[in-house]
């Protein structure tokens, strides 16, 4: 079965995010470990990591003995290849952080943008990224927790839209091993990926194995897309009123390449708040 589930808020601490899941019908979570939208947070309180450990062993995965999968989402200010040296610094630093909170919190990946270049060109920008993950890694070398590079929709100069750029990143680091990546259907899709037919998944699923390969997929985020294929506009939709529509999700769903994967959606709340409940029923509709 498909290890599926949302992005689930933290307020009021990090270790609620369990019982808000649970309560959704998640068996995979993705959280924040700190505000997105800041630079600087206070540390985790040690009480609130114990928390976090207690109510993650207490709740098991789907049919198995395992803790749920989570992993986390990186600030959206962090930008590794940055031409401005204080955001260049700034993001280091954040991201050097945010992997510190996850190791301590026992998540294994660190969803994050890869960045933008800003006019420095693509290359200068893939080769910047690599670098500043190798600096991190060096700062950081007992961190458990990986980056996992995010496809991207390539809006403006956006980094990260062809999977092949993915792999530049990978391939120019010290490491790659420390580094994974997460698939999101609507930025693929978004980028020109053509996820609706037959022949345009069974592209991408080559595509993948000809450039990051499968195997360094460690999560993946289902949302659908208000634009259609190749908009470059990064706007998710709720599952099947989008331009995938649900048949993309049960093509991708029915893919067992993708059975260990959590998979974790973005889509609206709307008004209510619900939408991600909502969401899951959809997509276990079409398994
Ligand atoms: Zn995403």
């Amino acid at each position: 079965m498909p290890l599926l589930g949302a992005h689930v808020s933290t307020a009021g601490g990090v270790s609620l995010a369990f019982e808000r899941g649970l309560a959704i019908g998640c068996d995979a979570l993705q959280v924040f470990v700190k505000n997105a939208n800041t630079w600087r947070a206070k540390p985790i309180a040690d009480a609130e990591v114990a928390a976090f450990h207690a109510a993650h062993a207490a709740t098991p995965g789907p049919g198995t003995a395992a803790p749920l999968p989570v992993v986390a989402h990186a600030s959206y200010l962090i930008n590794l290849c940055s031409p401005k040296p204080d955001v260049h610094e700034k993001s280091q630093g954040a991201l050097l952080d945010e992997l510190a909170r996850c190791s301590a919190l026992g998540v294994p990946g660190l969803v994050m943008h890869p960045g933008a270049h800003l006019g420095e060109g693509e290359d200068a920008g893939l080769d910047g990224i690599a670098r500043a993950l190798d600096a991190v890694h060096a700062a950081g070398p007992d961190l458990t927790a990986r980056v996992l590079l995010e496809n991207t929709a390539g809006q403006g100069t956006v980094l990260g839209s062809r999977l092949e750029q993915l792999a530049h990143v990978r391939g120019a680091l010290d490491a790659p091993e420390r580094v994974g990546v997460c698939l999101d259907t609507c930025h693929a899709f978004a980028a020109g990926y053509d996820l609706r037919s037959e022949a345009g998944y069974a592209a991408f699923v080559d595509e993948i194995e000809a450039t990051i390969g499968q195997g360094t997929v460690a999560a993946v985020h289902l949302n659908d897309s208000v634009f259609d294929v190749g908009s470059r506009k990064d706007r998710h939709a709720t599952i099947g009123e989008g331009f995938l529509g649900a048949e993309t999700f049960a093509r991708w769903l029915a893919d067992p390449r993708w059975g260990d994967v959590p998979m974790v959606l973005e889509t609206p709340l709307g008004d209510d708040g619900l939408g991600h409940q909502r969401d899951l029923v959809t997509l276990r509709a079409l398994l």
